[in-house]
């Protein structure tokens, strides 16, 4: 059903003498990603050296994992390509459209019911392409790869952001827009700038409290929320070592929070072990016999300063449990300093909900810990006091952890048990029903990746913070952000205190993981006769036309459509949560476009002035009479614009739309890069300061667009409501195919074009 054994033998059969080569033209030992990344590429055995940061650099991924959200318009995209066949190993995962609510048997039948259009549509193509279809139920994609695919020193791409957490079994993952995806799964190279490298050296090792999720609260804390872009961060040294394998995946997976391209880890006996339970001995077998290819080489961890562009170095021995937030996840607080600090923000010290799971951590080895503590509330005769919900990563984990009672363990504290699905990860948490929006100021703690505003319960006035599962659970226990258990009692139902002890767990479980049905279905050796049926009145699914190209006298007299302030990420172009449905159908989800952005002007989300009329209304209602009127606009946006997911619906619904530029002090690399794909203009300014020239009625014109070119500056004149004129230069970063792209009207225009 899962791994191909081949194809890993294969990639193993080939690094050495590539791995040798890139030394070589390199001229000096190489670390673990360097040496997966250089024997990933397009062109096979390397022939030059690529400078880090710089250079495009075409690879040849070994796998493709989707996520049923971005995969509806992946393979909508597909469709288009022209190829009976995906090139590569590729599986589709339905997680993120199923609702959590009441319990996992009740939310999943509801799912199947509501979402059943989208299913049988991704499970059709699937088997029409053969690309292994993962059900509702089965698990969170994520999860799902590390217990499956991921090997070490493979490269993947996946369209989810949190693709990286297959870092944690050596692998260099990636997380991309679908449009990427469909490159690779057409047969073609996929394109990446050769990336920074940032090294995590390790020391000491984790015990008590302290758990892997705190290594990447720490390293947020240190990098914040941008510091790894445009990097990929390699962590080694005995703290690494001594860590479980998927310990190693929470720290890869939260990469992502960091803007990190991806994390990764030397292969060590952690990865060989999860590799044995998770039936894959031959995986195990053929990595063992490339093992000095899978980390990096000694010299390198000897001497880290000088092989990587930025070294960080953190003590496990003395690392402290932290929790981070609110809003965002880089505002990182040890435990020791909640008390002081929370009461100095207002944050509210009572705690509503505790949440554990998620792709982020439900490992055996989470779960048990948790378990351990819930276990202490009856043992002590303690009373839980928040509400307590657990989402399982996968049904391997979830049959596993029910068999050896630990399920039976939170059902004692009164917890949920959701479904094998993102649910609360995603905006998917009917918690409010539909007063979400005017839901009261709260807190709540989860052992997710992210917490932005709204990201669980569609309530912007939930304050959520990222810990460990064991931090959760203990804070879940005693209902207050402000416990310590380090150093704090508890009243228990006697009148006495009490303290909980050190959470404890097993790393792997002790009688082997175990499943009825993992939720698996194989595509069919032949899918040529395979209909997928697309209805025209459908609301959730929509066949895709081709993007027509953006002229130059389009882009002549382009309005400015909002000017967004602060934070941007793809959540605020593109929401999820209710809007998750509707990501198969381009114009109906683009009914969604911007919402979520602050405009600069007024500092109100939704609320823009259509130049045309001088009224105030919906972005996406401004938007679409300037498409009615033919007339090309422009997106402002600060840093970071587009952080946060892959999902190129934060590019193709404005382009839909009639966006034509976006231009910002900074993107998230890939948003940036799936503007690009849906042949738009993702432009920076060159001098930040320009962004404060912005008007609310300004009109633009890119006056040598004719002459777009790689590493030459584009033009603009800027025309104010009083006739005044500024002319700013601005930035891009294309090479030439993107440019291709750009003049195609998109990328999938252009590979249509060479498959005619
Ligand atoms: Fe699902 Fe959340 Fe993981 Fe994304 S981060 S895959 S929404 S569980």
């Amino acid at each position: 059903m899962a791994f191909d054994i081949d194809m890993i033998k294969g990639v193993y059969a080939s690094m050495g003498e590539r791995i040798e080569k890139a030394r070589e033209l390199v001229g000096r030992p190489l670390t673990l990603s360097e040496k997966i990344l250089y024997s990933h590429l397009w062109e096979g055995t390397p022939s030059k050296q690529f400078s880090r940061g710089k250079d495009y650099v075409d690879f040849a991924p070994d796998r493709v994992a989707c996520q049923d959200a971005t995969a509806q318009m992946a393979l909508l995209q597909f469709m288009h390509a022209g190829k009976p066949k995906v090139a590569v190993p590729t599986t589709v995962h339905c997680d993120h459209l199923i609702q959590a609510k009441v319990d996992a048997k009740t939310d999943l039948k509801r799912a199947n019911e509501t979402s059943n259009e989208v299913f049988d549509f991704l499970e059709s193509v699937s088997n029409k392409y053969g690309i292994g279809f993962w059900k509702p139920g089965a698990g969170i994609i994520h999860q799902v790869v590390l217990e499956n695919y991921a090997f070490p020193g493979g490269m993947m791409i996946g369209t989810d952001s949190h693709t990286v957490n297959a870092g944690g079994l050596g692998m260099v993952a990636i997380g991309v827009g679908g449009a990427d995806a469909v490159d690779v799964m057409a047969g073609m190279a996929w394109e990446l700038k050769f990336p920074k490298l940032i090294g995590v050296k390790l020391t000491g090792k984790l015990s008590g409290w302290t758990a892997p999720k705190d290594v990447i609260l720490k390293v947020a804390d240190i990098l914040t929320a941008k510091g790894g872009t445009g990097a990929i961060i390699e962590y080694f040294g005995e703290g690494a070592i001594s860590m479980s394998c998927t310990g190693k995946g929470t720290i890869c997976n939260m990469g992502a929070e960091v803007g990190a391209t991806t994390s990764t880890f030397g292969y060590d006996e952690s990865m060989d072990r999860y590799l044995r339970a998770t039936d894959r001995v031959d995986v195990a077998d053929a990595a063992l016999e490339v093992k000095e290819h899978l980390t990096a080489d000694e010299e390198v961890y000897a001497n880290p300063e000088e092989y990587f562009d930025q070294l960080i170095e953190i003590n496990l021995d003395t690392l402290e449990p932290h929790l981070n937030g609110p809003f965002t996840p880089d505002l990182s607080t040890p435990i020791s300093k909640m008390s002081e600090v929370a009461k100095k923000n207002d944050w509210p010290l009572n705690v509503e909900v505790g949440l554990i799971g998620s792709c982020t951590n439900s490992s055996y080895e989470d779960i048990s810990r948790a378990a351990s503590l819930a276990k202490q509330v009856s043992d002590k005769n303690l009373k839980t006091k928040s509400k307590f919900t657990i989402t399982p990563g996968s049904e391997q984990v979830r049959y596993t952890i029910d068999r050896d009672g630990f399920i039976d363990t939170f059902n004692s504290i009164g917890a949920t048990v959701f479904a094998n699905a993102c649910g609360p990860c995603i905006g998917m948490w009917d918690r409010y029903g539909d007063k979400a929006a005017n839901g009261p100021r709260n807190t709540i703690v989860h052992s997710f990746n992210r917490n932005f505003a709204k990201r669980a319960d569609g309530n912007p006035n939930t304050l959520a913070f990222v810990g460990s599962p064991e931090l959760v659970t203990a804070i879940a226990i005693a209902g207050r952000l402000d416990f310590n258990p380090v150093t704090d009692k508890l009243i228990n139902e006697d009148g006495e205190e009490v303290m909980l002890d050190e959470p404890r767990g097993y790393e792997l479980p002790p009688e082997g993981f175990a499943v009825e049905d993992a939720g698996f279905i194989a595509p069919s050796e032949d899918g040529s006769g395979v209909q997928v049926a697309v209805s025209p009145t459908s609301e959730r699914l929509q066949l895709l036309e081709p993007f027509v190209p953006i002229t130059t006298e389009s882009l002549q007299g382009v309005k400015l459509l909002i000017k967004a302030f602060g934070k941007c990420t793809t959540d605020h172009i593109s929401m999820a949560g209710p809007w998750l449905r509707y990501r198969g159908h381009l114009d109906n989800i683009a009914n969604n476009t911007l919402i979520g952005a602050v405009n600069a002007f007024n500092k109100q989300t939704n609320f823009v002035k259509n130049q045309l009329t001088g009224e105030y209304g919906a972005v996406p209602d401004a938007q679409r009479a300037y498409k009615k009127e033919g007339i090309k606009t422009i997106v402002i946006g600060d840093h970071n614009y587009g952080e946060g997911s892959s999902r190129e619906h934060a590019a193709m619904q404005p382009r839909h739309l009639g966006v034509a530029a976006v231009l910002v002090k900074s993107f998230a690399r890939i948003h940036e890069t799936n503007l690009k794909k849906q042949g738009m203009l993702g432009l920076t300014f060159a001098n930040e300061n320009d962004y404060d020239l912005i008007q609310e009625d300004d009109t633009f014109n890119f006056i040598d667009i004719a002459d777009f070119a790689p590493g030459k500056q584009l033009t603009l004149e800027i025309v104010h409501a009083d006739g005044s004129t500024d002319t700013i230069m601005a930035n891009h970063t294309y090479n030439q195919s993107q440019i291709d792209w750009f003049n195609e009207g998109s990328a999938l225009n252009v590979i249509k074009k060479e498959n005619a």
